[in-house]
């Protein structure tokens, strides 16, 4: 099955300028696809039309097989990982993990909530500074309670943005290795913005790669870095 179907997606601002332009790809059910290419090449907003956070201009947007073109963000089910980890610094790494769940209200027991958090602090190596507030921890820390507040959702697909652009090198490797060890447990469909071509080898299915808003090109990630 296919978990995200763009056909024909379109975005035009206010300019008229495209910046996605006729973009048509199948994400099946599990799979990672890596999204690439230059700055301003759209990658941004095709992850937050994708997301809800954009409208699309033209095309359909099918999750689930599912026409989700006029949805609200809260109804597609899916969670997003920013570059900036946007954590609540006044709440400690267990509140900032259960904030997505708390504001589905009345729909889950606080043991339900409980237990999801546990899942994904002990999934992430987390559950040491459940009781810490952010200032307190290091950036991949950092990265990873925004990481366990997207896992808590359990939504059908992970967008990623840049998520490990802001880490330092040495960071960056065992972050993507956890991202690897994630995807293998969880096998949840998963798209990831990046310009690391390491991150794109080691973790992409399939790399997408994006020009001035066209898709110029989908294949695995070893015929697209490593052809003669
Ligand atoms: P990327 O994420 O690949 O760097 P973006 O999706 O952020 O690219 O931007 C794609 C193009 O759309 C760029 O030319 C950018 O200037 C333009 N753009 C992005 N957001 C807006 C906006 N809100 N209004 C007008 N143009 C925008
Ligand atoms: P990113 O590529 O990581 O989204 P940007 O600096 O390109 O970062 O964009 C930051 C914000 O500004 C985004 O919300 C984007 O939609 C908006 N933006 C980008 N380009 C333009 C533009 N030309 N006009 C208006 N808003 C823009």
């Amino acid at each position: 099955m296919s978990a995200i179907t763009l056909k024909n997606i379109v975005k035009k601002y206010g300019d008229g300028y495209a910046a996605v332009n006729d973009v048509s790809l199948e994400i099946a059910d599990g799979e990672f696809v890596i999204l690439v290419g230059p700055s301003g090449c759209g990658k941004s907003t095709l992850l937050r039309m994708i997301v809800g956070l954009e409208d699309i201009t033209s095309g359909e947007l099918l999750i689930a097989d599912d026409l989700v073109n006029d949805k609200a963000p809260r109804d597609r089910d899916l969670a997003m990982v920013f570059q900036n980890y946007a954590l609540y610094p006044h709440l400690t790494v267990f509140e900032n993990i259960a904030f997505p769940l708390r504001l589905t209200k009345g729909e889950l027991s606080e043991q339900e909530i409980t237990e999801r958090v546990r899942r994904a602090s002990s999934l992430l190596e987390l559950d040491e500074h459940l009781d810490r507030k952010p200032a307190n921890l290091s950036g991949g820390q950092r990265q990873r309670v925004a990481m366990g507040r997207a896992i808590v959702r359990e939504a059908r697909a992970f967008l990623f943005d840049e998520p490990l652009s802001n880490l330092d090198a040495k960071l960056r490797g065992q972050m993507r290795t956890e991202i690897a060890r994630m995807q293998r447990t969880l096998g949840t469909t998963t798209v990831y913005v990046t310009h690391d071509q390491t991150e794109a080898l080691t973790l992409g299915d399939r790399v997408a790669v994006l020009r001035k808003g066209v898709l110029q090109q989908v294949a695995s990630p070893r015929s697209l870095y490593e052809q003669p």
